[in-house]
C-alpha cells in the first residue's frame, strides 16, 4: 500500500510520501535505544510535566489535525476534534495516575518470612523501545493510549501508523518534539508493513503492540513470538448488543444506532450484532432502522454531518460483499444496502434481519455502518447467538434485571460487558478482549503493566 494521503470523500489523492529507507531505520533505532537510557532514569515528575504539556499542545492544535485526520481517513470531523480532546484527557490521566499504578508493591510480611528473606518488593521498571503498529480508523487515538502510559512508565515509542495516515503519524512525532521531549523519546516510522518484520527481530527493539486486523496480529506475534517478544494484540470485534424485554426500549434503539454508527461504522468496539429479546424485537426493530435511516450521510468536513465515507475503497467493496452474499442467502435487508452513485467510498446506514449461522455476515467483522439483528426467545438464546462469534472484544446488554445482568457478566466471552449503555474505552478502565480479538489489555494499571519489566527485588 503506497504511503498517502488519499481524500475518501472524492478518492482525491492529496500528498504521496516516499518509505524511509534503511539507513534512516537504523538512524531511528539507534535513537530510540540511546534515548532510551537516560530517560528510562527521569522521575515520574518530570515525565508528568512533559506529558501534561503534550496535552496542552494537542488541545492548541485540535481544529487543525482534526481536520488533517477527517481528510485522511473520512470521519465526521465533529468526532475528530472530540478525538483529539479524548487523548489530551487520556494523557493527563496518565500523568496524574502513573506514578500511583506503578508504585512499589510489598507482599505480605508473613509471606517474605515464609520465603526465608527479611524484606522484598516488587517494582516496575520499563523495557525500552516499543514498535506500536497502528490503524487509521481512530488515528490519534489508538496512538495515544499506547503513547502516555509507554512514557510514563519511562519507556520510548516507535510508531508504524497505517499507510493512509501519513500526515496524523507525521503530527505526532511533531507533537512529542513540541512538547518537549528528546527526539528519540518517539519517533514515527514511515514505512510500508512489509519492514515490520526485520524492525520488530531487531534487538533493540523490546516488545510491539498492535491493533489492527487478525491477519496483521498474527504476522506481528509469530516475528515477535519467534524472537521471544511480549506483544499485546487489540484485533477486530463483532459485539453483541442484547436487548431484554425490561429495558428502555426506545433509549436502547436510539443508542443503538450511534453504537453502530460511530466513526463511520469503523471502531473495534462498535455495536455491530443486535440481539433482541422476540417480545420487543418489532418495537426495537422499528426504531433502530427509523433511527438509521435518519442519519445524515455526506461530506465529512461538515459540521453536521454523522457518518461520512468508509476510509477506502477496498473497505467499502469488503463490507458490500457481506451485505451481498447475506441478501443472495436469504436475509432481509431493512434499510441501505444499495451503495450510492457518486465520488466517495461511502455505504449507507444498513440494517440487515433473518442471519443465520451460514452467512459470512454472521461470523465476520462489518467494518462499516452495517447492522445485523438477531430475534432471540430468551437470555439463554440470546447469549448462544452472542458467543457464537469467532471475536470476543465488548458486549453491551440492555435490561433492568439484575439476575440477567449477572447472568451476562458470567457468560459472554469478551472483555468487557456494559449495561445499559454502548460500549466506550476510558483512561481508567482496562481495554481488550479475548479469542480472536487479541490479548493484554490497554488503559487503566492493567495497559501500563503490559510493557514493564516486572522486577522482584528480595533481601536475604
Ligand atoms: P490492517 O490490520 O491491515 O492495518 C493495521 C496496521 O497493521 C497498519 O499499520 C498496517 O500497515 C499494519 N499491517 C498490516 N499488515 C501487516 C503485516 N503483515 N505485518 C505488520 N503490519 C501490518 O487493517 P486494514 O486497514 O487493512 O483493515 C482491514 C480490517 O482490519 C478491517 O476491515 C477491520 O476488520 C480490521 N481493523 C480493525 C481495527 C481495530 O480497531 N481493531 C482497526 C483497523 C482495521 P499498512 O497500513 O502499511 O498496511
Amino acid at each position: 500500500m503506497p504511503i498517502a494521503t488519499v481524500n475518501p470523500a472524492n478518492g482525491e489523492t492529496l500528498k504521496t510520501y516516499e518509505a524511509m529507507g534503511e539507513e534512516e531505520i537504523e538512524r531511528r533505532l539507534q535513537l530510540a535505544e540511546a534515548t532510551f537510557r537516560t530517560y528510562r532514569t527521569t522521575s515520574f515528575e518530570e515525565r508528568a510535566r512533559l506529558l501534561n504539556r503534550a496535552a496542552e499542545v494537542l488541545d492548541e492544535a485540535q481544529q487543525d489535525i482534526a481536520r488533517v485526520m477527517t481528510t485522511e481517513m473520512g470521519k465526521p470531523v465533529k468526532q475528530a476534534r472530540a478525538e483529539a480532546a479524548k487523548c489530551a484527557k487520556a494523557m493527563r490521566w496518565y500523568a496524574a495516575h502513573a506514578e500511583a499504578l506503578l508504585a512499589d508493591e510489598e507482599p505480605s510480611q508473613a509471606d517474605v518470612e515464609d520465603s526465608g528473606g527479611s524484606r522484598a518488593r516488587v517494582v516496575y521498571r520499563p523495557l525500552g523501545p516499543v514498535l506500536a503498529v497502528m490503524p487509521w480508523n481512530f488515528p490519534l487515538w489508538q496512538v495515544i493510549r499506547f503513547a502516555a502510559p509507554a512514557l510514563m512508565a519511562g519507556n520510548v515509542g516507535l510508531l508504524k501508523h497505517a499507510s493512509n495516515v501519513p500526515q496524523t503519524a507525521l503530527f505526532l512525532e511533531d507533537l512529542f518534539h513540541q512538547a518537549g521531549y528528546t527526539q528519540g523519546c518517539f519517533q514515527t516510522l514511515l514505512v510500508g508493513s512489509g519492514a515490520i518484520d526485520d524492525i520488530l527481530r531487531d534487538e533493540r527493539v523490546k516488545a510491539a503492540t498492535l491493533t489492527g486486523s487478525e491477519p496483521a496480529g498474527r504476522a506481528v506475534a509469530s516475528t515477535a513470538g519467534d524472537m521471544v517478544k511480549k506483544t499485546v494484540l487489540e484485533l477486530g470485534g463483532s459485539d453483541p448488543y442484547l436487548v431484554m424485554p425490561s429495558a428502555d426500549i426506545d433509549r436502547a434503539a436510539q443508542v443503538a444506532v450511534t453504537a453502530r454508527v460511530q466513526n463511520n461504522g469503523q471502531s473495534c468496539i462498535a455495536a455491530k450484532r443486535f440481539i433482541v429479546h422476540t417480545d420487543v424485537y418489532d418495537r426495537f426493530a422499528e426504531r433502530f432502522v427509523a433511527g438509521m435511516k435518519a442519519l445524515k450521510v455526506g461530506d465529512p468536513l461538515e459540521e453536521d454531518t454523522e457518518v461520512g465515507p468508509l476510509s477506502s475503497e477496498q473497505g467499502r467493496s469488503d463490507l458490500e460483499e457481506l451485505v451481498d452474499d447475506a441478501r443472495r442467502s436469504g436475509a432481509s435487508v431493512l434499510c441501505g444496502g444499495e451503495r450510492p452513485d457518486g465520488p466517495g467510498w461511502y455505504y449507507p446506514p444498513t440494517v440487515v434481519a433473518d442471519v443465520t449461522r451460514e452467512m459470512r455476515i454472521h461470523r465476520e467483522e462489518t467494518f462499516g455502518p452495517v447492522a445485523t439483528l438477531y430475534r432471540a426467545a430468551d437470555l439463554d438464546e440470546a447469549v448462544l447467538i452472542a458467543n457464537d462469534s469467532p471475536f470476543g472484544l465488548s458486549s453491551n446488554v440492555w435490561t433492568r434485571d439484575e439476575a440477567e445482568v449477572d447472568r451476562c457478566v458470567r457468560d459472554l466471552e469478551a472483555g468487557g460487558v456494559f449495561v445499559n449503555g454502548m460500549t466506550a474505552s476510558h483512561p481508567a478502565f482496562p481495554f481488550g478482549g479475548v479469542k480472536r480479538s487479541g490479548y493484554g489489555r490497554e488503559l487503566s494499571g492493567h495497559g501500563i503493566r503490559e510493557f514493564c519489566n516486572i522486577t522482584t527485588v528480595w533481601h536475604g
